[in-house]
């Protein structure tokens, strides 16, 4: 037990908490560390009380005594009402000027709300996303802050040592005031729930149509590893497919039931888009794919009722892996696209001022969606600077330009055999309905007009019309 106090302290012990403890402690910085319940306090001291300079406390007295002022409290306890009963019990026993922040996945409206309450106590506040899992947490995870900037001047330089670094620049950047770093850190993993989904498709089609089994298709996702689509997740899906079950000695996924969960991230990453009125049509069908994975009884009696083509029959082309590899990548640009158009707009609403090519900047490494991709995002922002649209920057304009005809094949080829692609086709629809400069709302207008009295604008004319549609004149 160290004797000097401690720069910052670490509450809430389980793996993420432990894991950012032992990361700040390992690269020299003391930390003071408490559990709401002592007994795993005392099992982290046991493990990995000689990895660095750690003080023990078992209450929260003991804790906010251990550390220098101004107070710095990161709170890693479980996402929700958790965090306020954590505010409640250590404010009446901070200073003006100590700083709580929450590393937790906390909903961004909750982080902006405890700003604004810690604020009327004096007392800073920060919602930081921390993305990369335990691994992460341990060994470098990207770090998305948000809060008083003057309050991240404070913790600055522990966050970005912790950090994941690529070309030696940290994954950690003040993101915006009160809510940003949580909304950030969760459309990194609205994303992901994207990028998962459309791996997830790829893989039914080169099961399904293709006819290959999960270790081959381990092998292809191996190969797509060393191009384009170089990632942690394409990288962990060659693994995960080629894993062998113990039990069975065939394949481990063919085992694993089929029902994908969800904690609510993707979620509310799609709620937060309705709101915002921002067309996000790839995270959203991951969101649905998973609710529908969920209904498994009712797709088990559906399957033998609901008629439809039996995929596998009739497709010979040798190219289709090729295909399915192209559709991947222009699917994944829409779902990048969508995701970063959804960040300006909340950016713009909550005037944020968000640096969108500072976000793909710090999602290059620690977090689970990194990947080679984001230095092509990163280089867009710096050389377009706010584009509104992703896809109007050439780099990306020629990359779906080039793969849009074997996009295009995998999901006639899908639709026609019955396999259900929803972030694919519907990344297809986008694209195609943004690239349209007129499509066909003048009707809904004009039915909206019809029944509503809701008037339509003309094209040859500045003002709002409404016409009696059922009479003639
Ligand atoms: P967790 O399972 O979400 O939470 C467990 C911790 O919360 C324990 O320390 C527990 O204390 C504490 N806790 C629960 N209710 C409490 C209360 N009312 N008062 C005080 N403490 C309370 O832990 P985790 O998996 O390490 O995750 C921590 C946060 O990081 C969560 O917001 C999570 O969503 C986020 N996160 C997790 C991951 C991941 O890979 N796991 C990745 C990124 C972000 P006791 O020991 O006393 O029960």
């Amino acid at each position: 037990v160290a004797d000097a106090k401690s720069r910052i302290g670490v509450t809430g012990l389980a793996v993420m908490g432990a894991n950012l403890a032992r990361n700040i402690a390992r690269r020299g910085t003391p930390v003071a560390v408490h559990n709401r319940t002592s007994a795993r306090t005392r099992e982290f001291m046991e493990a990995y009380g000689d990895e660095g300079a750690f003080t023990a406390t078992d209450s929260l007295e003991d804790f906010v005594a251990a550390l220098e002022k101004p107070r710095r409290i990161l709170v890693m306890v479980k996402a929700g009402a958790p965090v306020d009963a954590v505010i409640e019990e250590i404010s009446p026993l901070l200073d003006e000027g100590d700083i709580i922040i929450d590393g937790g996945n906390s909903h961004f409206p909750d982080t902006t709300r405890r700003t604004r309450a810690c604020a009327e106590r004096g007392l800073r506040f920060m919602g930081v996303g921390v993305s990369g899992g335990e691994e992460g947490a341990l060994n470098g995870p990207s770090i998305m802050p948000g809060g008083d900037p003057a309050a991240y001047a404070e913790v600055e330089d522990i966050f970005t040592t912790i950090a994941a670094q690529v070309d030696d620049t940290p994954c950690c950047v003040h993101v915006g005031p009160d809510g940003a770093g949580h909304y950030v850190k969760m459309v990194h993993n609205g994303i992901e729930y994207a990028d998962i989904q459309l791996i997830a498709e790829a893989y039914d089609l080169l099961t399904h149509v293709a006819g290959l089994d999960a270790p081959a298709i381990g092998k292809i996702f191996e190969e797509w590893n060393a191009g384009d689509l170089e990632s942690y997740l394409i990288e962990i899906t060659g693994e995960v497919l080629q894993k062998t079950d113990a039990r069975t000695g065939g394949p481990l996924v063919d085992v694993i039931v089929d029902e994908a969960e969800q904690k609510g991230t993707g979620r509310w990453t799609s709620q937060d888009a309705l709101e915002l009125g921002v067309p996000l049509t790839g995270i959203t069908e991951a969101v649905f794919a998973r609710t529908l994975s969920s209904l498994r009884s009712e797709r088990k009696a559906a399957a033998g009722t609901l008629a439809g083509p039996v995929p596998g029959a009739g497709e010979d082309r040798t190219d289709l892996v090729e295909d399915i590899r192209q559709a991947l990548y222009a699917s994944k640009v829409v779902a990048y696209a969508q995701g970063f158009a959804q960040m300006r707009a909340a950016s713009k609403a909550n005037d944020w001022n968000l640096d969108l090519g500072a976000m793909a900047t710090i999602w290059r490494g620690g977090c689970i969606i990194r990947a080679r991709f984001l230095n092509r995002i990163r280089e867009a922002y710096a050389e377009h600077g706010d584009v509104e649209n992703l896809l109007m920057v050439p780099y990306f304009t020629e990359a779906v330009a080039d793969a849009q005809d074997a996009w295009r094949r995998v999901v006639a080829t899908a639709t026609q055999q019955g396999v259900a692609i929803p972030a694919f086709s519907s990344s297809l629809s986008y694209y195609d309905g943004y690239r349209r400069e007129r499509g066909p709302a003048n009707l809904i207008q004009g039915l909206r007009d019809y029944f509503g009295a809701h008037t339509y604008r003309r094209i040859d004319a500045d003002g709002s019309f409404h016409t009696r549609w059922g009479q003639d004149g």
